[in-house]
């Protein structure tokens, strides 16, 4: 099999607290291919983040890797020394963040910006330096480039920002671009240009990890999709597997929050109750206290990711009921 651009294999990640231990990822294995678009769906507090944090080195005290691996095209990560790491940020792997205002510097031209991260990891001339940085602002979509090199964050539109930070993760031409929430703070209309930039980044070859909470980003972007729950993966398949035959019900009321959205009711639906609280995990499927199919052993036994078929693996005790008929 061809080797994989990223390799995450049992991940445990948590934060040592004095409330104790807080499992904010729990046995999580995720895998993304070259010019692969991987997303992992949840809500809030289920861990998302901290899988992207985890691969970037960026979990800090009081949290850590417990046990685990990450492999980049092959190079085990969880090893390095923050100095090692510190020369694959950005050159190997890249990170977008969810809000762009607060990620860029307010002091300094953007231009100068993107600049920097060439600067770290390769010693150009200047003006060579300058090069790549307009080729990379207009390869962004942005107009007018020479402008816009000398402007300042507060000086571009909201759409215009998240480009300067998806040209600051690109400019390394990195293998891995880590998008993390990146369409969140925009609207509708630039929403769909940034979902059309990082598809034509994937096109070119880059390998895409998009995190996020809406299921219709999702389904525009990736091609596998991994749905997380209270730190743990309890659903996986391709796009069109999982939203053709969603099949676990933590999926199912996601679903159902989308397309009460679309349908003409206006009815909101939601899922009742809210994600646990990592410090204490109920026993058993963590979604038991939300679920309508709840059962008995729901409560007790934790359930192991079933194989549907080849493109998709549910973690639900309703699956495995269904597997021994
Ligand atoms: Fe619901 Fe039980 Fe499946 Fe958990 S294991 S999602 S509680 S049916």
């Amino acid at each position: 099999m061809a080797q994989r651009t990223l390799e995450v294999s049992h991940l445990n990640t948590s934060f040592f607290t004095e409330r104790g231990e807080v499992k904010a990822v729990q046995d999580v294995s995720i895998s993304v291919g070259k010019g692969q678009v991987v997303g992992i769906v949840g809500e809030s507090g289920c861990g998302k983040s901290m899988i992207a944090r985890s691969v970037m080195g960026l979990v800090k005290k009081p949290g850590k890797i417990v046990s685990g691996s990450i492999t980049l095209e092959g190079k085990e990560l969880t090893s390095l020394s923050e100095k090692e790491l510190c020369k694959v940020r950005g050159r190997d792997v890249s990170m977008v963040f969810q809000e762009p205002m607060t990620s860029l510097n307010p002091t300094m031209r953007v231009g100068k910006q993107v600049q920097e991260v060439i600067a770290i990891h390769e010693s150009l001339p200047k003006e060579e330096a300058r090069r790549r940085t307009l080729e990379m602002l207009s390869a962004v979509g942005i107009p007018e480039v020479e402008a816009r090199y000398s402007a300042y964050p507060h000086e571009l539109s909201g759409g215009l920002r998240q480009r300067v930070m998806i040209a600051m993760a690109m400019v390394m031409r990195p293998r891995l671009l880590i998008a993390d929430e990146p369409t969140t703070a925009l609207d509708a209309t630039v929403e769909t240009q940034i979902i059309a930039l990082l598809k034509q980044l994937a096109k070119d070859g880059t390998s895409v990890l998009i995190i996020s909470h809406n299921l219709g980003v999702i389904a525009q972007l990736a091609d596998y999709v991994y749905v997380m729950y209270a730190g743990r993966i309890v659903e996986k398949g391709s796009v069109f597997e999982l939203f053709d035959n969603p099949s676990h019900p933590y999926t199912h009321g996601l679903l159902g929050a989308v397309s009460s959205l679309r349908s003409q009711t206006k009815v909101l639906q939601t899922i009742p109750g809210v994600v646990p609280n990592l410090a204490h995990l109920p026993a058993g499927c963590s979604f038991a206290p939300r679920c309508k199919e709840c059962m008995a052993k729901c409560g007790s036994e934790q359930p192991k990711l079933i194989t549907v078929n080849s493109e998709h693996e549910v973690c639900c005790h309703l699956i495995e009921g269904a597997d021994e008929l």
